[in-house]
Parts: structure tokens; C-alpha cells; sequence
């Protein structure tokens, strides 16, 4: 069976198709390639701070629909990004808003983390550590 090009269109050339290959060429494949990690990251057309503000938005929208009290810094360079009150108890939270590879497993936040609690912000979830229910 001939295989398509999902980029141009082309056949794909039987060696690559014995590869599973999806693209005609290697021209093709870096396209398909850059075209499923914007799929993955619909962020990533906005600058690094543009997409930090939305991660720290997303974030806080999240917590607030747990039911906590949640304060936002209003010093970038603090050791922590937002504050959450429940049960009068205050903790701190680091937001890191994380991309996906193009094969979809997500990258892992390089700095040191300075909060009670780091909030891993993927385009389609976010993923508290450690858990949220530790502090309901
Ligand atoms: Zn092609």
C-alpha cells in the first residue's frame, strides 16, 4: 500500500515507508516534526514571558477552583510566584510553565525549586508536586 505525504503530498519513498516513516523526505520530516511539537505546545508562538504570565493565570484559576486562598507575587524575582492559603496555612508555589518534545513527552524543569510546592504547567494539564491533595 502507498503511503502519503503528510507534509506535500508525495509518495513515500518505499525505504522510509519500511521506517514507518510518515514523510517523503528528511526536508518533510523536520516539518511534520516542528508541526506536532506546536500541536503539542499551542503556547509556544508566545514569547517566554507571555507564556509564563498565561501559566501563572492558568495556574491560579486552577487553585482558586480547589478552594484555596491563592496571592500572586508582585516581584518577579521572588523565590516564589504564588501563595496559597488553606486551613491557615500558608505555602509556597513555583510555576514552570513545561513544553512537550515533538514525541510528546513533556521537558523536566532545569532549576533548583525554592517553594513548598512546584506547579508543572503543561498545555493540557498541570501537575502539582508534591500532590494538591497533600494540602486540602
Ligand atoms: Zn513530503
Amino acid at each position: 500500500m502507498e503511503s502519503i505525504c503528510s507534509i506535500c503530498g508525495k509518495i513515500i519513498p518505499e525505504h522510509r515507508q519500511r521506517r514507518r516513516a510518515k514523510s517523503c523526505s528528511d526536508k518533510c520530516g523536520a516539518l511534520l516534526q516542528k508541526r506536532k511539537y506546536h500541536q503539542l505546545n499551542p503556547y509556544s508562538v508566545f514569547t517566554q514571558n507571555v507564556s509564563g504570565a498565561i501559566a501563572e493565570y492558568r495556574t491560579i484559576i486552577d487553585l482558586l477552583s480547589h478552594g484555596f486562598e491563592v496571592f500572586h507575587s508582585v516581584n518577579p524575582g521572588s523565590p516564589c510566584d504564588l501563595a496559597i492559603l488553606k486551613n491557615n496555612k500558608l505555602f509556597r508555589v513555583e510555576v514552570k510553565s513545561l513544553r512537550y518534545s515533538a514525541s510528546g513527552v513533556p521537558y523536566k524543569p532545569t532549576k533548583p525549586i525554592r517553594a513548598d510546592i512546584l506547579a508543572s504547567v503543561m498545555p493540557d494539564k498541570i501537575i502539582y508536586s508534591p500532590p494538591l491533595f497533600n494540602y486540602g
